[in-house]
């Protein structure tokens, strides 16, 4: 199987891809399939102790790790803080959510 950071990387494309694909506003429908997504997503994804942490971190008791999921705004800001939280754990930099969008949906502009 792929190293843990390999896989790590690709699906970190992966998932901050579904949220640049995420409508700007989204239906009760779309939000409840996300939903099941990321539930699922957290009990099957390869790397056991990272999914284990990834659960633990988004059921957080306060329900302050809730996926928000309203808007495309609110659920890549909300990846983007559930990468930094990995990030925290694994001794890396933290990146600045104001400026996920620039990074996975629009490009930077420079
Ligand atoms: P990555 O962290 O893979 O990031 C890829 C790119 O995303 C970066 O180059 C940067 O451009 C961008 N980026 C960085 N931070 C953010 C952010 N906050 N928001 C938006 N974009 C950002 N590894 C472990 O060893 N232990 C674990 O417990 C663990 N848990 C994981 C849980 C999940 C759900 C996932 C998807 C991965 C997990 N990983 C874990 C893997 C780890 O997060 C990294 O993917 C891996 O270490 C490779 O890191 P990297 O430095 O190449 O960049």
């Amino acid at each position: 199987p792929p190293d843990v950071e390999e896989l790590g990387r690709s699906t970190w494309t992966f998932l901050h891809s579904l949220t640049a694909a995420y409508p700007t506003q989204a239906s009760t429908e779309q939000q409840t399939e996300m939903r099941s997504f990321l539930k699922l997503f957290s009990r099957l994804y390869p790397c056991w102790v990272c999914a284990d942490d990834f659960r633990t971190w988004m059921a957080e008791p306060s329900g302050r790790n809730e996926p928000r999921l309203a808007s495309r705004a609110d659920f890549g800001t909300w990846m983007c803080e559930a990468h930094n939280e990995v990030n925290r754990k694994l001794g890396k930099k933290e990146f600045d959510c104001r400026f996920w969008e620039e990074r996975w949906r629009t490009g930077w502009k420079d």
